[in-house]
């Protein structure tokens, strides 16, 4: 790998003057805890971030597409590598099927396929992030995923190139999809939605909104869910429940602690480090270990140093 100094000279010359260097993560994700990135480039369009990926793969240094970042858990030391923050907005709107880049906000999505009067998304009202974190993880809730209704989309393989694909390329299981195993990052998707009035796909969003408000942080940092479902003999065991009956909610580590009204979630009650949440979470499954035997496993993601500790 080149020097520090010489990497720097590379990405200016291969991706020009909007690299950043020593960029602090926590503003760019939904926690708000991280260190800094050492290399930083926003891509406004689907070749900027191609290009990103060539370059970054070209200079061997290692890369991460960064969506909404309310997903992440980004370790205190931050990540030596190139953030590739996707900023790949374009909505195109002609016909049923809206499509739609990647690091377009899934909570507008939501919003212009109701003005549209285009249902089918609305189960997804308040999720914040963008398309592309949203396919990558089939984020869901009251029992359905994005991955129902994804129709075709454009993938781009670092090795292979672009590619467009239907929606069984994807092989969507719970909070999880293809793109979690091979690597490969999601350009652009059209969705398959159904005709309705706008009022009553407006309506539908905001009762979802609603709903949501009751049962998730507001005002703290937060990544939603940290540990998935258990899922046995068909069956969906809720994490929250198992957490609940071994004292979750009144845990905390330092300034990261268990959310009163949700015990699958940790929030940030101010200046928490990734080290605390990680402590906290160990303790969470550590405890249902005991207590049921069930090994849990994160939702979230994990960038830069210490990944595996949780
Ligand atoms: C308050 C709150 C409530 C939440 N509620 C829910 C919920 O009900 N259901 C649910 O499923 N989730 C929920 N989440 C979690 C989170 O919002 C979703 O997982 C979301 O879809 C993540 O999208 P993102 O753009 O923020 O992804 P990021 O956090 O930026 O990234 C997550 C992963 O996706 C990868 N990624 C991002 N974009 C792409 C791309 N274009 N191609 C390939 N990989 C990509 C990243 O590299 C990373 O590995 C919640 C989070 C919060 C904070």
């Amino acid at each position: 790998m080149e020097s520090r100094e010489k990497t720097k000279e590379s990405l200016l010359e291969g991706l020009g003057e909007g690299v950043r260097f020593n960029v602090p993560l926590a503003p760019y994700t939904s926690f708000r805890i991280g260190g800094p990135a050492d290399f930083f480039f926003e891509a406004l369009s689907p070749w900027g971030l191609i290009k990103a990926v060539s370059v970054s793969r070209s200079l061997g240094i290692e890369f991460f597409i960064l969506g909404g970042g309310s997903n992440l858990l980004v370790s205190d030391a931050g990540f030596r590598g190139l953030v590739i923050k996707n900023g790949c907005t374009a909505l195109l709107t002609n016909g049923d099927n809206p499509g739609v880049q990647s690091g377009f906000s899934l909570n507008e999505l939501v919003d212009k396929t109701a003005e549209l009067g285009l249902s089918g998304l609305e189960f997804l009202a308040g999720i914040p992030g963008t398309v592309g974190g949203a396919v990558y993880g089939n984020a869901g809730a009251f029992g359905k995923s994005i991955g129902d209704l994804l129709e075709r989309a454009v993938v781009f393989n670092p090795d292979k190139g672009l590619e467009t694909v239907d929606r069984d390329y994807f092989e969507f299981g719970y909070r999880s999809s293809k793109l979690k195993r091979n690597g490969e990052i999601l350009i652009s998707t059209s969705f398959r939605l159904e005709k309705k009035t706008a009022e009553e796909v407006k309506r539908n969003s905001e009762e979802i909104r609603t709903l949501r408000r009751e049962k998730h942080p507001q005002n703290q940092g937060s990544i939603g869910c940290f540990f998935k479902n258990i899922k046995e003999k068909g069956k969906t065991i809720p994490v929250g429940r198992l957490l609940e009956q071994v004292g979750a909610k009144k845990m905390a580590v330092g300034n990261a602690a268990v959310f009163d009204r949700h015990a699958n979630i940790i929030v940030n009650r101010g200046g928490a480090k990734a080290s605390e949440v990680r402590e906290l979470a160990g303790m969470l499954r550590d405890r249902v270990r005991e207590k049921f035997g069930f090994v849990l496993e994160p939702e979230v993601v994990f960038l830069g140093e210490e990944p595996d500790a949780t």
